[in-house]
C-alpha cells in the first residue's frame, strides 16, 4: 500500500482495494435521497445509513480505484432497470460504489463505508468536509447543515472532476467492468414492488 493511496476494505475484510489519493478535483458528499436510503435499507446493514438516513460517497474517477483481493465477492444491483449501478460486497453486504454503465463517464461514487476504518480520518484531510445534499428527503426533515437539494459547491466540484476526467481518460481502467464493457457481476434489478417495499 503506497503512502499516497487509501486502503479499501469491506467489513469482513474479504474484498480489498485502494483509492489513489492524489490531488485533483474530487468531491465528498453525503446523500439523503430516497434511492440511496432505500439501497441502505436493502443492504440490511445498520452501519451504512447515518442517524438521518444519509450515506457518504467520495466522487472520483474509476481509474483511481483498484481492487486487490476478493474480487469474486463483488455484486451489482439496481433499484430499477434504468437506475444507477450500485456495487456491493456479497460477503458482508458492504456498499462499494455507485456509478454508471460502461462508457467514457469518468465517474464513480465510492462509498466511504468501503474505506478502511483506520484510513477514514484521512478523508477530511484529502477531500475536505462532506457536503450534505438532498436533505429535503430525510425522513425527519432536512438535517442541520445539509443542503435541501444539490449544493452549487458540489455541482461545481463534480463538473470540474468530470471535465478533467474526460481530458485525462479517468474512465479507464474501470475496476468493475471488463475492458469489453461487461460488468464483473451480473446485475440484480429490483422489481417495482420490491423497490416500493423499501420505503
Ligand atoms: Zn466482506
Ligand atoms: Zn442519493
Amino acid at each position: 500500500m503506497s503512502a499516497d493511496s487509501l486502503p479499501l476494505r469491506c467489513v469482513c475484510g474479504a474484498l480489498q482495494g485502494a483509492l489513489a489519493a492524489v490531488a485533483e478535483p474530487r468531491t465528498r458528499g453525503r446523500c439523503y435521497c430516497n434511492d440511496c436510503r432505500a439501497y441502505g435499507v436493502w443492504l440490511g446493514r445498520d452501519d451504512v445509513l447515518d442517524a438521518h438516513g444519509g450515506t457518504e460517497v467520495v466522487q472520483t474517477w474509476p481509474s483511481r480505484v483498484r481492487l486487490t483481493a476478493g474480487v469474486e465477492q463483488v455484486r451489482l444491483m439496481k433499484l430499477s432497470p434504468k437506475g444507477l449501478h450500485r456495487w456491493f460486497a456479497g460477503c458482508c453486504r458492504t456498499p462499494i460504489a455507485n456509478g454508471f454503465g460502461p462508457g467514457r463517464a469518468p465517474f464513480l461514487g465510492l462509498q466511504a463505508r468501503f474505506v478502511a476504518p483506520d484510513a477514514r480520518p484521512r478523508l477530511d484531510e484529502l477531500f475536505g468536509a462532506a457536503h450534505g445534499v438532498q436533505g429535503r428527503f430525510a425522513p425527519g426533515g432536512c438535517p442541520p447543515g445539509v443542503h435541501a437539494s444539490a449544493s452549487a459547491g458540489i455541482l461545481w466540484a463534480a463538473t470540474g472532476m468530470l471535465v478533467r476526467g474526460l481530458w485525462a481518460g479517468g474512465h479507464a481502467p474501470h475496476p468493475l467492468f471488463s475492458p469489453d464493457g461487461t460488468p464483473i457481476a451480473t446485475a440484480e434489478v429490483l422489481t417495482a414492488e420490491a423497490r416500493a417495499a423499501l420505503e
